[in-house]
């Protein structure tokens, strides 16, 4: 795992370096979804300390064994004290935002109003603000999650007035492409709406895109945070657990 870990850091950096980028600027979110808390553990060992879950039921167990596990370790090195950060990045279901918004410290999957005012009202007032992005859907599939690129901007701006939330930008999971002139079609829509909301002077600073597969083209296309499973952990289970 250190050494996937390592090549994953090795390939952001590279990539952030060809288009005059520099690698500080572009973070890696370890996607840890049907991995168990010991492999969370080992990565937190090699310095990694965001991790992202798609599942509500898995996260949740696995977020409290990390927790336990981790009061329990020997001391680490001095950028190993802090622990980890979480992020969800699974479709979210407005009658389960409860507990989301009770123990992550970050949600990607943002894509509709009631869904936003809901994670506001539970989140507890002893927590930090929630870290917002807005999932954007720049594949036009229809698919379930994602807001349609043209509606972003209004919602950005109800999420930006919601007291307990903070919004910091957009996140995408474009339709898969071999060809990395597609993928960066893709990655290049996200950026323009993610302008627009700068235009509009909305306070965002983060892009989610890229994975395993595309974080080259993620990168170049302004990525800030690369959210990449498969590479760092090695293949998933075929069948994937369900929330
Ligand atoms: C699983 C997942 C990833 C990571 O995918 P890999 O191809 O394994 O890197 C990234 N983002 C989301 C939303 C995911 O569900």
């Amino acid at each position: 795992m250190r050494v996937r870990h390592a090549a994953v850091l090795g390939r952001i950096a590279a990539a952030a370096r060809a288009c005059g980028r520099d690698p500080a600027g572009v973070g890696l979110l370890a996607v840890s979804k049907t991995f168990d808390a010991g492999a969370v553990l080992a990565l937190a060992d090699c310095g990694q300390r965001d991790f992202g879950e798609n599942y509500v039921q898995e996260a949740l167990a696995k977020r409290t064994e990390v927790g336990d596990r981790w009061r329990l370790r020997p001391a680490r090195r001095p950028e190993q004290l802090d622990p980890p950060v979480w992020h969800f990045i699974g479709p979210l279901q407005s009658n389960k935002t409860r507990p989301i918004a009770e123990t992550f410290d970050w949600v990607h999957s943002v894509d509709r109003e009631k869904v936003a005012r809901r994670l506001s009202e539970q989140r507890p007032a002893s927590l930090a603000p929630l870290q917002v992005c807005i999932q954007v859907d720049v594949s036009g599939e229809a698919t379930k999650s994602g807001c349609a690129p043209e509606d972003v901007p209004a919602l950005a701006r109800i999420i930006a007035g919601l007291p307990r939330l903070r919004l910091r930008g957009l996140m995408a999971i474009p339709a898969p492409a071999d060809d990395p002139v597609l993928q960066r079609a893709q990655f290049a829509r996200v950026r323009e709406v993610f302008e627009r909301l700068l235009d509009e002077g909305l306070p965002v600073d983060t892009l989610s895109m890229g994975m395993s597969a595309d974080l080259e083209a993620a990168i170049a296309e302004g990525a800030t945070i690369v959210r990449v499973g498969t590479a760092v952990f090695g293949e998933r289970p075929k069948k994937e657990a369900v929330s």
